[in-house]
């Protein structure tokens, strides 16, 4: 099946999950998430109305941004940064992105807002959080989201739009509700502290329609869109 075709499924996936979630498809955001795709796919994508992608590693990034602008100046992709952030990698980030999802320390939001070009819109910025259960040395723990939480929505070239999660994979339907929910009561309590975000970046090509029943604003989905990716290439 073609890049479209999969697209129009997930689309049609995104809407269901909404629907039965009684919240409007719109409220759902798809990122298509591009890495080790190349720029065609990125084209081929747009061309069939995707707008926002998602890219992990930074200098794979650059170079398909900059093979798309040059072969096609027309298209205005939204562009999120979706992979960990290394300090000394923050200003090409800060430059080329208007998303950002896996922050998760003061220091790298302090070098965001700093290096963010002052002519460019804020940076859109997700707070990675660490929910229970899962591994990944990544992700402020919930303890200390909200010091973070208040230190990063006073920067003055940043906007705390939300949180993020990556759970650990499971098949289980049920199972992957927990950390959804987890992600959603911390936005809440984040509120109650006088912090208000719009958005919940959670939810990937298996676990979606989990994710979406628990309020995701932003799905990122690459597999179902793209295909199995080849990481040898
Ligand atoms: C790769 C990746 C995705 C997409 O995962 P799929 O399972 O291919 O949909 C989403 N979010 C993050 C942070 C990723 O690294």
């Amino acid at each position: 099946m073609s890049i479209s075709a999969h697209l129009d499924q997930v689309r049609q996936a995104i809407a269901a999950a909404a629907r039965a979630a009684a919240r409007p498809p719109e409220s759902v955001l798809l990122i298509a998430v591009s890495k080790t795709f190349g720029p065609d796919a990125v084209i081929t994508a747009a061309d069939a109305g995707q707008r926002a992608f998602g890219e992990n590693y930074l200098q794979e990034a650059l170079d398909k941004k900059l093979a798309i602008s040059e072969a096609r100046p027309d298209l205005a992709l939204e562009w999120h940064f979706i992979g960990p952030i290394q300090s000394n990698k923050t200003r090409p980030i800060a430059e080329n992105f208007d998303w950002v999802h896996a922050v998760d320390r003061e220091k790298i939001a302090q070098r965001l807002s700093d290096q963010r070009p002052a002519d460019l819109p804020p940076l859109q910025i997700c707070l990675q959080v660490n929910v229970s259960g899962e591994d990944s040395k990544s992700g402020v723990s919930p303890d200390d989201l909200l010091p973070l939480a208040r230190a990063v929505s006073v920067m003055p070239h940043l906007q705390l739009r939300g949180l993020m999660a990556i759970p650990e994979p499971t098949e289980d339907a049920e199972r992957q509700r927990a950390p959804f929910i987890q992600l959603r009561q911390l936005a809440q309590q984040l509120r109650e502290a006088g912090i208000d975000t719009d958005t919940l970046s959670m939810g990937m090509s298996a676990d979606m329609v989990a994710a979406i029943a628990e309020g995701a604003t932003m799905v990122r989905i690459g597999t179902a869109i793209f295909g199995q990716r080849d990481y040898a290439k």
